[in-house]
Protein backbone atom coordinates (compact mmCIF):
# COMPACT_ATOMS: atom_id res chain seq x y z
CA UNK A 1 0.00 0.00 0.00
CA UNK A 2 1.50 3.58 -0.71
CA UNK A 3 2.16 5.18 2.59
CA UNK A 4 -1.14 6.28 4.13
CA UNK A 5 -1.13 8.03 7.12
CA UNK A 6 -3.12 11.21 8.89
CA UNK A 7 -1.16 14.34 8.65
CA UNK A 8 -2.22 16.51 11.64
CA UNK A 9 -4.22 15.77 15.07
CA UNK A 10 -7.23 16.59 12.97
CA UNK A 11 -7.03 14.01 10.51
CA UNK A 12 -5.94 11.85 13.39
CA UNK A 13 -8.98 12.77 15.14
CA UNK A 14 -11.35 12.84 12.65
CA UNK A 15 -9.99 9.28 10.57
CA UNK A 16 -9.53 7.18 13.92
CA UNK A 17 -12.21 7.72 16.10
CA UNK A 18 -13.45 3.96 15.92
CA UNK A 19 -11.84 0.61 17.21
CA UNK A 20 -13.14 -0.67 13.47
CA UNK A 21 -10.95 2.40 11.80
CA UNK A 22 -7.86 1.76 14.06
CA UNK A 23 -8.21 -2.16 12.97
CA UNK A 24 -8.49 -1.42 9.37
CA UNK A 25 -5.31 0.38 9.14
CA UNK A 26 -3.45 -2.11 11.22
CA UNK A 27 -4.94 -4.82 8.83
CA UNK A 28 -3.11 -2.82 5.83
CA UNK A 29 -0.15 -2.52 7.56
CA UNK A 30 0.37 -6.02 8.96
CA UNK A 31 -0.91 -7.47 5.51
CA UNK A 32 0.20 -5.11 2.74
CA UNK A 33 -0.33 -8.17 -0.20
CA UNK A 34 -3.73 -8.81 1.65
CA UNK A 35 -4.98 -11.20 4.10
CA UNK A 36 -4.05 -14.87 4.46
CA UNK A 37 -5.86 -16.92 6.97
CA UNK A 38 -3.39 -19.24 8.86
CA UNK A 39 -5.20 -21.91 9.06
CA UNK A 40 -6.75 -22.69 5.18
CA UNK A 41 -4.54 -20.14 3.32
CA UNK A 42 -7.91 -18.47 1.87
CA UNK A 43 -7.43 -14.92 1.16
CA UNK A 44 -11.13 -13.54 1.83
CA UNK A 45 -11.91 -12.70 5.19
CA UNK A 46 -14.34 -10.27 7.36
CA UNK A 47 -14.00 -7.89 10.10
CA UNK A 48 -16.18 -8.95 13.29
CA UNK A 49 -16.19 -7.81 16.62
CA UNK A 50 -13.84 -4.36 16.39
CA UNK A 51 -10.68 -5.74 15.48
CA UNK A 52 -11.01 -9.78 14.47
CA UNK A 53 -11.22 -11.13 10.92
CA UNK A 54 -12.98 -14.49 10.72
CA UNK A 55 -12.19 -16.51 7.54
CA UNK A 56 -14.81 -16.66 5.17
CA UNK A 57 -13.24 -20.34 3.99
CA UNK A 58 -13.09 -21.96 7.07
CA UNK A 59 -14.18 -20.02 10.03
CA UNK A 60 -11.05 -18.95 11.71
CA UNK A 61 -10.85 -16.17 13.59
CA UNK A 62 -7.78 -13.74 14.56
CA UNK A 63 -7.34 -10.27 15.93
CA UNK A 64 -5.27 -7.93 13.92
CA UNK A 65 -3.51 -7.35 16.98
CA UNK A 66 -1.89 -10.94 17.98
CA UNK A 67 1.55 -11.04 17.67
CA UNK A 68 1.80 -7.14 18.33
CA UNK A 69 2.72 -4.65 20.82
CA UNK A 70 -0.84 -4.22 21.31
CA UNK A 71 -1.80 -7.63 22.04
CA UNK A 72 -2.85 -8.38 25.83
CA UNK A 73 -3.85 -4.78 25.93
CA UNK A 74 -6.95 -4.06 27.32
CA UNK A 75 -6.90 -0.03 25.97
CA UNK A 76 -8.62 0.77 23.24
CA UNK A 77 -7.00 0.88 19.69
CA UNK A 78 -8.13 4.70 19.74
CA UNK A 79 -6.24 5.53 22.60
CA UNK A 80 -3.25 3.41 21.36
CA UNK A 81 -3.69 5.37 17.66
CA UNK A 82 -3.26 8.71 19.56
CA UNK A 83 -0.22 7.83 22.26
CA UNK A 84 1.63 6.42 18.78
CA UNK A 85 0.87 10.10 17.28
CA UNK A 86 2.20 12.30 20.47
CA UNK A 87 5.45 10.13 20.44
CA UNK A 88 5.71 10.43 17.18
CA UNK A 89 4.54 14.27 16.27
CA UNK A 90 6.53 15.78 19.42
CA UNK A 91 10.46 16.31 17.72
CA UNK A 92 11.84 15.01 21.16
CA UNK A 93 9.49 12.72 21.80
CA UNK A 94 7.04 12.54 25.26
CA UNK A 95 7.65 11.18 28.89
CA UNK A 96 5.24 8.62 30.87
CA UNK A 97 4.04 11.42 32.86
CA UNK A 98 3.00 13.91 30.10
CA UNK A 99 1.46 10.91 28.15
CA UNK A 100 -0.33 10.53 31.44
CA UNK A 101 -1.91 13.65 31.48
CA UNK A 102 -2.58 14.54 27.53
CA UNK A 103 -3.59 11.19 27.16
CA UNK A 104 -6.03 11.07 30.49
CA UNK A 105 -4.82 8.17 31.47
CA UNK A 106 -5.94 6.95 34.97
CA UNK A 107 -2.09 5.46 35.90
CA UNK A 108 1.37 6.32 35.07
CA UNK A 109 2.15 2.82 35.37
CA UNK A 110 -0.27 2.61 32.32
CA UNK A 111 1.33 5.36 30.36
CA UNK A 112 4.82 4.04 31.12
CA UNK A 113 4.40 0.66 29.89
CA UNK A 114 2.94 1.96 26.52
CA UNK A 115 5.76 4.04 26.01
CA UNK A 116 7.92 0.82 26.20
CA UNK A 117 5.74 -1.18 24.05
CA UNK A 118 6.25 1.76 21.59
CA UNK A 119 10.20 2.12 21.82
CA UNK A 120 10.55 -1.99 21.31
CA UNK A 121 8.73 -1.01 17.96
CA UNK A 122 11.02 1.22 17.01
CA UNK A 123 15.14 0.08 16.12
CA UNK A 124 14.03 -3.31 14.32
CA UNK A 125 17.09 -5.77 14.87
CA UNK A 126 18.65 -6.82 11.93
CA UNK A 127 17.15 -4.56 9.55
CA UNK A 128 19.47 -2.01 7.13
CA UNK A 129 23.36 -2.02 8.83
CA UNK A 130 25.36 0.84 8.67
CA UNK A 131 27.69 1.32 5.58
CA UNK A 132 30.20 3.71 4.38
CA UNK A 133 32.55 5.17 6.46
CA UNK A 134 31.22 4.77 9.96
CA UNK A 135 32.66 6.05 13.34
CA UNK A 136 32.29 4.23 16.45
CA UNK A 137 33.27 5.01 20.18
CA UNK A 138 31.94 4.46 23.48
CA UNK A 139 30.75 6.73 26.69
CA UNK A 140 29.48 6.40 29.77
CA UNK A 141 26.08 7.41 30.74
CA UNK A 142 25.34 8.53 34.33
CA UNK A 143 27.78 9.39 37.51
CA UNK A 144 28.79 12.81 35.93
CA UNK A 145 25.39 13.76 34.36
CA UNK A 146 23.57 16.86 36.39
CA UNK A 147 20.14 15.86 37.39
CA UNK A 148 20.80 11.85 37.55
CA UNK A 149 22.62 12.37 40.74
CA UNK A 150 20.67 11.06 43.25
CA UNK A 151 18.04 8.76 41.34
CA UNK A 152 20.06 6.01 39.26
CA UNK A 153 23.43 7.00 39.45
CA UNK A 154 24.39 3.58 41.52
CA UNK A 155 26.63 2.63 38.52
CA UNK A 156 27.37 4.25 35.50
CA UNK A 157 26.33 2.25 31.87
CA UNK A 158 28.62 1.91 29.33
CA UNK A 159 27.19 2.65 25.60
CA UNK A 160 29.07 2.28 22.13
CA UNK A 161 27.89 4.36 19.33
CA UNK A 162 28.39 3.93 15.99
CA UNK A 163 27.89 7.02 13.10
CA UNK A 164 27.38 6.75 9.71
CA UNK A 165 29.61 9.50 7.46
CA UNK A 166 27.44 11.86 5.12
CA UNK A 167 29.75 14.27 3.88
CA UNK A 168 30.46 16.47 6.16
CA UNK A 169 27.40 15.23 8.56
CA UNK A 170 25.76 12.37 9.59
CA UNK A 171 23.85 9.92 8.58
CA UNK A 172 22.38 6.92 10.30
CA UNK A 173 23.14 5.75 13.91
CA UNK A 174 23.32 2.78 15.57
CA UNK A 175 23.48 2.23 19.31
CA UNK A 176 23.75 0.26 22.53
CA UNK A 177 24.28 -0.34 26.14
CA UNK A 178 26.75 -2.51 26.73
CA UNK A 179 28.21 -4.73 29.52
CA UNK A 180 31.99 -3.92 28.93
CA UNK A 181 34.69 -2.51 26.43
CA UNK A 182 36.37 -6.31 25.53
CA UNK A 183 36.87 -7.08 21.97
CA UNK A 184 34.15 -9.78 21.86
CA UNK A 185 31.49 -7.01 23.43
CA UNK A 186 32.49 -4.41 20.66
CA UNK A 187 33.01 -6.85 17.71
CA UNK A 188 29.46 -8.19 18.52
CA UNK A 189 28.08 -4.74 18.07
CA UNK A 190 29.93 -3.60 15.00
CA UNK A 191 28.71 -6.74 13.36
CA UNK A 192 25.44 -6.10 14.01
CA UNK A 193 25.34 -2.68 13.30
CA UNK A 194 27.85 -2.20 10.29
CA UNK A 195 27.97 -3.98 7.10
CA UNK A 196 31.07 -5.86 6.46
CA UNK A 197 33.73 -4.11 3.83
CA UNK A 198 32.72 -0.96 5.21
CA UNK A 199 35.75 1.70 7.09
CA UNK A 200 34.97 1.30 10.92
CA UNK A 201 36.61 4.35 12.56
CA UNK A 202 38.02 4.36 15.97
CA UNK A 203 40.37 5.44 18.29
CA UNK A 204 43.19 3.70 19.61
CA UNK A 205 41.62 1.60 22.32
CA UNK A 206 43.31 -2.12 21.49
CA UNK A 207 39.87 -4.07 22.05
CA UNK A 208 38.96 -2.31 18.77
CA UNK A 209 41.48 -4.40 16.87
CA UNK A 210 41.46 -7.54 14.80
CA UNK A 211 38.20 -6.47 12.56
CA UNK A 212 39.03 -8.42 10.28
CA UNK A 213 35.57 -7.83 7.98
CA UNK A 214 36.56 -4.20 7.82
CA UNK A 215 38.62 -1.76 6.80
CA UNK A 216 39.86 -0.35 10.36
CA UNK A 217 40.66 3.22 10.75
CA UNK A 218 42.06 3.49 13.45
CA UNK A 219 42.75 7.54 14.87
CA UNK A 220 45.32 7.40 17.53
CA UNK A 221 45.44 10.11 20.10
CA UNK A 222 48.65 11.73 19.65
CA UNK A 223 48.08 13.10 16.29
CA UNK A 224 45.08 14.89 17.68
CA UNK A 225 45.17 18.53 17.73
CA UNK A 226 44.12 20.62 20.55
CA UNK A 227 39.63 20.88 20.56
CA UNK A 228 39.75 18.67 17.63
CA UNK A 229 37.75 15.72 17.61
CA UNK A 230 39.15 12.54 15.64
CA UNK A 231 35.74 11.25 16.04
CA UNK A 232 33.37 14.27 15.59
CA UNK A 233 30.38 13.00 14.68
CA UNK A 234 30.17 9.70 17.19
CA UNK A 235 30.72 12.70 20.08
CA UNK A 236 28.04 15.22 18.66
CA UNK A 237 25.62 12.03 18.74
CA UNK A 238 26.76 11.19 22.39
CA UNK A 239 25.96 14.80 23.51
CA UNK A 240 23.08 15.32 21.48
CA UNK A 241 21.80 11.65 23.41
CA UNK A 242 22.35 12.77 27.01
CA UNK A 243 21.00 16.22 26.10
CA UNK A 244 17.58 14.53 25.15
CA UNK A 245 17.58 11.82 28.01
CA UNK A 246 18.35 14.72 30.41
CA UNK A 247 15.88 17.06 28.51
CA UNK A 248 12.89 15.18 27.56
CA UNK A 249 13.17 12.26 30.77
CA UNK A 250 15.34 14.24 33.31
CA UNK A 251 17.60 11.92 33.34
CA UNK A 252 15.13 9.61 34.66
CA UNK A 253 15.97 6.64 33.21
CA UNK A 254 16.41 2.94 34.99
CA UNK A 255 19.82 1.36 33.34
CA UNK A 256 18.16 -1.86 32.74
CA UNK A 257 15.77 0.43 30.41
CA UNK A 258 18.65 2.34 29.23
CA UNK A 259 18.43 0.34 25.26
CA UNK A 260 14.80 1.12 24.84
CA UNK A 261 15.48 4.84 25.19
CA UNK A 262 18.47 4.44 22.89
CA UNK A 263 16.27 2.75 20.15
CA UNK A 264 13.88 5.71 20.30
CA UNK A 265 16.78 8.10 20.03
CA UNK A 266 18.23 6.05 17.24
CA UNK A 267 14.50 6.14 15.70
CA UNK A 268 13.98 9.54 16.21
CA UNK A 269 17.67 10.52 14.94
CA UNK A 270 17.72 8.27 11.95
CA UNK A 271 14.51 9.89 10.49
CA UNK A 272 15.47 13.24 11.60
CA UNK A 273 15.00 15.06 8.34
CA UNK A 274 11.50 13.67 7.47
CA UNK A 275 9.22 16.74 6.68
CA UNK A 276 6.41 14.76 8.15
CA UNK A 277 5.29 13.79 11.40
CA UNK A 278 2.97 12.08 10.24
CA UNK A 279 5.51 9.48 8.30
CA UNK A 280 6.93 8.80 11.74
CA UNK A 281 3.56 7.59 12.75
CA UNK A 282 3.26 5.85 9.79
CA UNK A 283 6.81 3.33 10.23
CA UNK A 284 5.75 3.39 14.11
CA UNK A 285 2.71 1.85 13.32
CA UNK A 286 3.83 0.01 10.77
CA UNK A 287 6.68 -1.73 12.80
CA UNK A 288 4.19 -2.01 16.20
CA UNK A 289 2.68 -4.54 13.94
CA UNK A 290 5.08 -6.32 12.52
CA UNK A 291 7.46 -7.31 16.18
CA UNK A 292 6.63 -10.09 18.81
CA UNK A 293 4.64 -8.53 21.50
CA UNK A 294 6.47 -7.41 24.70
CA UNK A 295 3.65 -8.34 27.55
CA UNK A 296 4.21 -6.28 30.89
CA UNK A 297 5.51 -8.91 32.54
CA UNK A 298 8.92 -9.02 30.59
CA UNK A 299 9.08 -5.68 31.38
CA UNK A 300 10.83 -4.77 34.31
CA UNK A 301 8.73 -3.08 37.09
CA UNK A 302 8.07 0.59 36.17
CA UNK A 303 10.34 2.88 38.31
CA UNK A 304 7.79 5.97 38.38
CA UNK A 305 9.68 9.03 38.50
CA UNK A 306 7.77 12.78 39.79
CA UNK A 307 10.18 15.80 38.76
CA UNK A 308 10.60 17.75 41.38
CA UNK A 309 7.09 20.18 42.27
CA UNK A 310 5.01 18.04 40.78
CA UNK A 311 1.84 15.66 42.08
ZN1 LIG B 1 -9.30 -20.14 6.77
Amino acid sequence: MAEDYPRTLLELEKRFGSEEACAEYLAALRWPGGWICPRCAGDEASLVRRNRWLCNHCGYEMSVTAGTVFQDSHLPLTVWFRAMWQVASQKNGISALGLQRVLGLGSYKTAWAMLHKLRRAMVRPGRDRLDGVVEVDDAYWGAEEEGAIGRWTVNKALIVVAAQQDGKGIGRIRMRCIPDLTQATLHGFIAEAIVPGSTVRTDGLPAYMGLDSYIHDRQVQRQQKEGVHLLPRVHRVISLLKRWLLGTHQGAIGYEHLNDYLDEFTFRFNRRTSASRGKLFYRLAQQAVQIDPAPFSTLVKPQPVVPPGVK
